[in-house]
């Protein structure tokens, strides 16, 4: 009998799922991936076409396969430790499941380009916009972060100058190389849309609570040895503090951090999520040095300026061009999109721990109904995760999902 396998999301976290079930199937398998991108791998961090924007992960953690961290390396024909375009990971992601593809003899793929919009449980199935409805026996949710959702006041804004979604395609056409734009929010997606505004002459302002940016990756040495355990969020924090280098501090705690994630209580995540989520956020998910430094100069001749304060004020100061939001992934907004809606409304699936994403299986990543049961055939990979595991959104840490639950679903 041939398995049927459906992944919904054709993004990296998509791809990879895909790479691992066709290099590991032995059995007749029919894959199909739902994704309404024309080219698989294209999702929010790799369809940039900006050749500046780059990874934010040196190459030497991109490779695709845990047990052969220096694929990517290989393949980009690069060094370890450089920080290469955005869009080639697209490729290699590409190029990889084609090779893959092109050698297996059990696993057929096919690409359906569309939106799923419902899923059913009895018989487990997929329907897409335009009708089309795939049956399969596990489907793998691969959709990526919540949408940015755009705070009601902003309504008063005349449309044109919002921009809701500064990743959606050529949204930034709509601002010239002139002018004053606010951003708000001041992370990784900040960064990068200020460059490719300030560089065309556009005045920037970033604005959020804290006016925190992230901070940028340089060498470190040894990676320091790990306590046993931590008995909670501060304790974690004394730790780091203690070492000589933070940078070397979080190297050692990224292989092992979502285990100590879980052993926290309930209480004590909320408390690491209230307390230190944003330094955690800055010092983690870091910039390339390049991207540091060019950002700097800019600061420095007035081009960007970045400010704490709250975005609405600013924005209400009414001498901006635009209005960009740069506050990223919004999980109170994950159930308004379809098929997460349909599936939140039939009661198999809910939100994760603290709000955040849906709530799995921690090894599997099995999806848990309302009750917390399990549902059968239905998983997650990627960001849908960081509920249950915290850290869940870049490229090492999905892969070995992805090896996983492929381990799991060829069985
Ligand atoms: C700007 C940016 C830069 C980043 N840079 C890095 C980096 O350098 N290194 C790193 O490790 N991580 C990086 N990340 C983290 C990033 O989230 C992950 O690396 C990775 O892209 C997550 O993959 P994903 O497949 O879960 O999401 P995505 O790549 O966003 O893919 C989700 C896919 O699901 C599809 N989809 C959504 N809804 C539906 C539906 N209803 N039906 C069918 N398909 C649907 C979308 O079209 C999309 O293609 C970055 C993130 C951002 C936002």
């Amino acid at each position: 009998m041939t398995r049927k396998l459906v992944i919904i999301g054709g993004g990296a976290a998509g791809v990879l799922v895909a790479l691992q079930v066709v290099r590991s199937s032995r059995t007749p398998t029919t894959l199909t991936i739902i994704e309404p991108q024309q080219r698989l791998g294209e999702g929010v961090a790799y369809s940039t076409q900006d050749h500046t924007h780059l990874l934010n992960v040196p190459a030497g953690g991109m490779s695709a396969y845990a047990n052969d961290p220096q694929h990517f390396v290989a393949w980009a024909k690069c060094a370890p430790h450089d920080f290469v375009a955005r869009h080639r990971y697209a490729t290699y992601l590409r190029a990889e499941l084609a090779d893959a593809v092109a050698t297996s003899n059990t696993v057929r793929t096919q690409h359906v380009c569309d939106t799923a919009v419902t899923i059913g449980q009895h018989p487990l199935q997929v329907t897409t916009s335009n009708g089309t409805v795939i049956k399969g026996d596990a489907l793998i949710l691969a959709l990526g972060n919540a949408p940015p959702t755009r705070p009601d006041w902003l309504h008063n804004f005349a449309a044109t100058r919002v921009i809701s979604d500064p990743w959606a395609p050529r949204a930034l056409d709509a601002i010239g190389t002139t002018g004053q734009v606010l951003c708000i929010g001041t992370g990784l997606t900040f960064v990068d849309i200020a460059l490719s505004l300030a560089r065309r002459g556009v005045r920037v302002q970033g604005v959020s609570r804290h006016g925190l940016l992230p901070m940028a990756h340089a060498d470190f040495g040894a990676l320091p040895t790990l306590p046993a355990s931590f008995d909670s969020p501060r304790a974690v924090l004394r730790w780091i503090r203690s070492q000589t280098d933070w940078r070397a501090a979080l190297g050692a705690l990224r292989p092992v951090t979502q285990q100590i994630w879980q052993t926290f209580s309930p209480l004590h995540q909320a408390q690491f999520l209230r307390l230190a989520r944003r330094h955690w956020d800055i010092h983690r998910h870091r910039m390339s040095a390049e991207v540091a430094r060019e950002f700097a100069d800019l600061q420095a001749t007035g081009a960007i300026v970045v400010q704490r304060g709250d975005g609405r004020q600013h924005a209400e100061s009414g001498t901006f061009d635009a209005v960009v939001l740069c506050t990223g992934p919004d999980d109170a907004a994950l159930f308004t999109t379809p098929p997460l809606r349909a599936l939140a409304d039939a009661g198999l699936i809910h939100r994760g721990p603290h709000g955040m994403g849906v709530d799995t299986d921690a090894v599997s990543g099995q999806i848990k109904d309302a009750a917390g049961n399990l549902v059968a055939g239905l998983f997650a990979v990627g960001p849908l995760r960081r509920g249950t595991l915290w850290e869940s959104t870049a490229v090492p840490e999905i892969r070995s999902q992805a090896q996983q639950l492929a381990t799991l679903l060829v069985a």
